[in-house]
């Protein structure tokens, strides 16, 4: 196997290069390392324990005087490294300038803000060269504070020795500043009356949250709601207030220790919570547990995190114990990030609003990550990893802008090899959220300081992204089938070489079909240049169209009835009066408003309901969710039969064996767990047919429905077994987020 790193930071002319070479020799590991334009790029070969450890170890055991400002890696197929060397620099890269992400505040500006006797102590802002905000205060390049959201403030005395003093820490730290001369919080009430100033506002803040209210705290990218995590009814109020029903909450933690009190974590999850990116990484909750039933109600999972700010340093400090810490917003919409904003839209919702007056010039929210087959991968890419370009093995001949699909969208930028991702801009849905949408196109086109002279939309003409497409770019506009950006970013962020073919699984909730169908539970043979959809599930009906993603009930009741015909009129498993059972057959019978789908999440959605773990969604694959939650329960072994034929994949011979088990009472885990192992077996079954008739070995797995760990995980275990190389996402998600990505690819090979 192969390990890739992309760091960034002081980590030239510092030794690093010959510390690599160490670490690698010790371990027995092949690959080059190199500087580059960015910083430094590592390859390096052999297992994946010894790879693991390299990991770990070229954070924790780099020379002292260097510094990370971002690590990004991946496990990717080798490529046959005979030895390992010390490669020349890259030359005649084009300089782009890089805008970095927000950094982690790091531990000499921790030890600083808490010693009694340091001009800093207890200062919110504290940060150096090394660490604090970047990419949510930079208004333009090149990075000089006159350019920054710390224009305004002018810096005092001592800090200005710093910022001059080439040996300091601070020599040209941007957002250099301390009590008297820097950024300040306070505390205002809901009404925005002032309450109190500095210390005093982060204390009054605090025992707001010990005493079970709710506090709107001003951060990096925008504000958080918090409150006490191991709280049951400011927790219950919280979501109440945010319209949030059941969707789980990201936990910030005081420190490490006190995340593994709550939670397991592998040596791999915890390398994730520590990592310079600060993401919030879901990991499975304790049995015995002090967190509130309703941070992540029936779910075994939590997302974590660790303070990246001295000011929610602070807090926690102050706090000793977790806080639910999530995004403030109603629903979603984007994230609130002025004080105007925070005062309108969150009024109803916090308590006290703890703000400071240094403007977000962007907002970024948190970033998500999860471990799966001992790898990161990312549910959202947004703090941390925005705006950090992808390197492709391949360049644009031009630049590329790529608008992303609907829901949870991120837009991309394509310029030489690399494409700048945006950060989270989430849901399409509100006019915030366009606004939000068409600000960060203008933002990343001024930012990057390129005119796209192609533009990929999504192939769905219902999406804002291609309607904003059309209206603004129309002579340049392509659209590219959503699937077929699934796998291509898959592929892309793989590595795979121009010329491999692969078997591309895209399971998803819905895309737009080149038949002008709902797709989603596909099957593609694919390169670059263009691909055959090789096979997909049966279409089944939604009676009601999109409102079957909020109901599965709908779903699980076209399921039954395409399976079972007249006869589903006698099952209870869908919670339906005789007459909705009749209205919704006559729906289907006649056609009415029951687009038919192939759609794998649907499918997932739709079992969950039959089953009764959950009849109605209150946000996006929470019944899908609840269905992988069940299995996780059973060690059933067993599978149902999926049928393959010509290039269908029937699943009603599933639903039927399914529905079989639920009558003869079967529990519903191990009902849940062997559908997961018929997904999987189905997985195999259509790789070794492809692989039979072709000679394709490279699987990609891509589309929401593989943030399924467990669905995800055994398809890769068991693919590899069988002498596939399957690949899976770590840089960008597989959900939707990652669509842009694959835009920007489809453009490339047009
Ligand atoms: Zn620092
Ligand atoms: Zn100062
Ligand atoms: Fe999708």
């Amino acid at each position: 196997m192969r390990l890739k790193l992309n760091i960034t930071g002081l980590v030239q002319g510092v030794g690093f290069r010959p510390f690599v070479f160490r670490l690698a020799e010790e371990l027995g590991l092949k690959g080059y390392v190199l500087n580059d334009t960015s910083g430094v790029l590592i390859e390096v070969e052999g297992g994946k324990e010894r790879l693991d450890e390299f990991l770990l170890r070229v954070e924790k055991d780099r020379p002292g005087i260097s510094k990370i400002y971002s690590l990004r890696h991946s496990f990717l197929e080798d490529a046959g490294f005979q030895k390992f060397e010390i490669l020349e620099s890259r030359a005649g890269e084009e300089k782009r300038a890089l805008v970095l992400p927000d950094i982690a505040v790091c531990e000499e500006c921790l030890t600083e803000v808490t010693a009694p006797k340091n001009r800093r102590f207890l200062y919110p802002f504290t940060n150096c060269t090394d660490c604090g905000p970047r990419f949510t205060i930079i208004e333009r390049l090149p990075y000089d504070r006159k350019n920054t959201s710390m224009k305004n403030f002018l810096m005092c005395p001592d800090c200005q020795k710093e910022y001059n003093l080439p040996g300091d820490r601070r020599f040209h730290a941007q957002p250099d500043a301390c009590h008297i001369c820097g950024p300040l919080v306070s505390a205002y009430d809901r009404n925005a009356n002032l309450l109190c100033r500095t210390d005093e506002a982060i204390e009054r803040a605090t025992n707001l949250i010990r005493r079970g209210h709710i506090v709107a705290v001003k951060g990096l990218g925008g504000y958080h709601l918090i409150c006490d995590a191991t709280n049951e009814g400011p927790v219950v109020r919280l979501r109440e207030r945010k319209q949030r029903d059941e969707k789980p909450m990201a936990v910030m933690f005081p420190d490490l220790e006190s995340i593994k009190k709550e939670a397991h974590l592998s040596m791999i999850e915890e390398r994730a919570v520590r990592s310079i990116e600060r993401p919030i990484v879901i990991v499975r909750k304790r049995e015995k547990t002090i967190l509130a039933d309703s941070v992540s109600p029936d779910n075994a999972t939590v997302g974590v995190f660790l303070p990246y700010t001295p000011l929610h340093y602070l807090i926690l400090k102050k706090l000793k114990k977790p806080i639910v810490a999530t995004s403030a917003n109603i629903s979603d919409e984007p994230i609130a990030k002025d004080e105007a904003d925070a005062f309108a839209r969150l009024s109803e919702i916090a308590d006290c609003f703890l703000t400071h007056n240094r403007e977000i010039v962007r907002r970024c929210d948190d970033s998500v990550v999860r471990i799966v087959s001992e790898r990161q991968m990312p549910v959202r890419r947004s703090r941390g990893f925005a705006p950090l370009p992808l390197m492709l093995p391949f360049k644009f001949k031009k630049p590329v802008l790529a608008l992303g699909p609907h829901m949870n969208n991120t837009i991309a930028l394509g310029i030489d090899e690399k494409v700048f991702l945006s950060q989270h801009i989430g849901d399409l849905d509100t006019p915030l959220a366009m606004e939000y949408y068409e600000e960060t196109i203008r933002d990343f086109l001024r930012l990057f300081d390129v005119k796209p002279e192609i533009v990929v939309s999504d192939l769905h003409p219902g999406y804002h992204s291609t309607g904003y497409g059309e209206k603004y770019f129309h002579d340049r506009l392509v659209k590219a089938q959503h699937h077929f950006c699934h796998i291509l970013s898959c592929m892309a962020e793989n590595e795979v070489p121009e010329d491999v073919r692969v078997t591309g699984f895209a399971f998803d909730g819905t895309g737009y079909g080149t038949d002008d169908t709902i797709w989603g539970g596909e099957v593609l043979v694919a390169s670059y240049r263009g691909f055959n959809r090789a096979y997909h599930l049966q279409p089944f009906k939604l009676p009601g169209g999109e409102k079957a993603v909020k109901e599965p009930f709908r779903t699980a009741f076209s399921l039954l009835y395409e399976t079972f015909g007249e006869r589903v009129r006698d099952f209870g498993f869908v919670p339906l009066s005789e007459e909705e059972k009749n209205f919704y057959i006559n729906m289907m019978k006649k056609g009415v408003n029951s687009p038919a789908t192939t759609s794998m999440g649907r499918l997932f959605d739709g079992v969950a309901s039959i089953l009764g773990l959950k009849h109605k969604a209150s946000y996006h694959a929470q019944a899908a969710i609840s269905l992988e939650q069940a299995a996780l329960k059973s060690d059933e072994t067993g599978s149902y039969q999926f049928v393959v034929k010509n290039n269908m994949i029937y699943q009603f011979p599933v639903i039927d064996r399914l529905v079989d088990d639920l009558i003869k009472g079967v529990d519903k885990e191990a009902i849940a767990k062997k559908f997961h192992n018929t997904v999987v077996e189905m997985i195999l079954k259509i790789s070794e047919l492809i692989r039979e008739e072709t000679g394709i070995k490279t699987v990609a797995l891509s589309g929401g429905v593989f943030q399924n760990a467990l669905l995800l995980e055994d398809s890769f275990n068991k693919l590899r077994e069988r002498g596939f190389t399957p690949l899976m996402h770590q840089s960008v998600p597989p959900n939707d987020g990652g669509i842009s990505l694959g835009q920007a690819v489809y453009s490339r090979f047009l």
